[in-house]
């Protein structure tokens, strides 16, 4: 199929689905995260079954021996770890209860709730959304529509990135199919976002997202009830895999995802390709959470550089150090910064804690 073709048929089935509400706001999302789970966990399991995938997995330093421990005795490699945690809950019941959790009928409430409270919040697709004013720049957060005038430098640095952007992928495109590329290339380009609104509603979807799950996350330690009923269950995986990334109660999966991902939806009210590709991103950034692999090839793919990025570590070491109720540490999972701010981060130091 030619090129212009292929997009010409994207182009087709965006404008479908810009115009149905239930499926843009409610199916897509939910869709879009059930298929960056599975993929991503599909991927990291994978990967895990390769013995030389060893060498990129958490490490922590050995605790001291025990008196009268003979000296020769090794710590358990993290492969023993999950082995052994694997015959008391077994790898298939972690994924049955993960894909409960990512296709079952919470995500049935969740895709009506967005599909519902999200174009009433003002979250407007290409098709809907007035034109942008001459002389700004098209740049839509929090559901504000082109509210940077091209003359400030900020509007001129913002359409001299999108500008950037456009020219490169158009001439990618038209390397690989010269005739016809560009036609299929104007077409989709309406309907996408510009580069630098996708950037920054993505970055400011990881940023309120994480700060949700931060608290729906922190109370279920601090509140013991919450902890016993609901959280204890997910700390059950003290050395977890991707595939233990929801095994997780039906009330925890809604304080530490449905609630965040939809409050934080309804704030940036993001154009609706941004927020299907965040949705898959953040499950995928969950399940990489999960995998005990600080791995410097998946890290760069998994945008684990940004400034206040969390290592993969840092919800590792909440499982190892940190499963029990009050005075838990590393909540977040996007970002060290809200831990750091509320006064729950640390490195190092988590090792120290006594384990209650
Ligand atoms: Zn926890
Ligand atoms: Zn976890």
């Amino acid at each position: 199929m030619p090129l212009s073709a292929a997009l010409g048929v994207l182009s087709w089935a965006l404008v479908r689905a810009f115009q149905n509400r239930w499926l843009c706001w409610g199916l897509l999302p939910s869709l879009a995260a059930a298929v960056g789970f599975i993929c991503s966990c599909t991927i990291l399991e994978t990967l895990l079954t390769f013995s030389f995938m060893d060498r990129y997995m958490v490490r922590y330093p050995s605790a001291p021996p025990a008196p009268g421990a003979p000296a020769e005795k090794k710590d358990a490699t993290r492969r023993d770890l999950f082995t052994k945690l694997q015959q008391r809950i077994s790898w298939w019941t972690q994924l049955r209860s993960s894909l409960y959790q990512v296709l079952g009928p919470l995500n049935v409430i969740g895709i009506a709730v967005n599909a519902y409270l999200l174009p009433l919040a003002g979250a407007v697709t290409p098709l809907d959304a007035p034109r942008t004013p001459e002389g700004y720049h098209p740049l839509s957060i929090f559901g504000v529509s082109g509210f940077v005038p091209i003359a400030h430098p900020v509007g001129k640095l913002l359409t001299q990135l999108d500008i950037r952007v456009a020219t490169g992928v158009r001439s990618l495109l038209a390397a690989i199919d010269p005739t016809s590329a560009s036609v299929g290339a104007e077409e989709l380009s309406g309907l996408l976002p510009t580069f630098t609104t996708h950037v920054i509603q993505f970055f400011f979807m990881m940023l309120i997202a994480d700060f949700f799950l931060y608290w729906g996350h922190r109370l279920q330690h601090d509140i013991e009830y919450a902890w016993k009923h609901f959280h204890s269950l997910h700390h059950q995986l003290s050395t977890p895999t991707p595939v233990g990334t929801a095994f997780i109660d039906n009330t925890d999966a809604l304080l530490q995802a449905g609630l965040p991902l939809i409050l934080t939806g309804l704030i940036v009210r993001p154009h609706p390709v941004t927020l299907w590709l965040y949705m898959a991103f953040h499950l995928t950034n969950n399940a990489l959470n999960h995998s005990g692999l600080e791995c410097w090839w998946i890290n760069l793919i998994a945008l684990k550089w940004l400034p206040m990025r969390s290592g993969n570590s840092h919800h590792d070491t909440h499982h190892r150090f940190s499963h029990y109720g009050k005075n838990a540490k590393n909540y977040a999972e996007m970002f060290w910064l809200w831990d750091y701010v509320f006064g729950t981060y640390s490195d190092g130091a988590m090792k120290l804690v006594k384990v209650g």
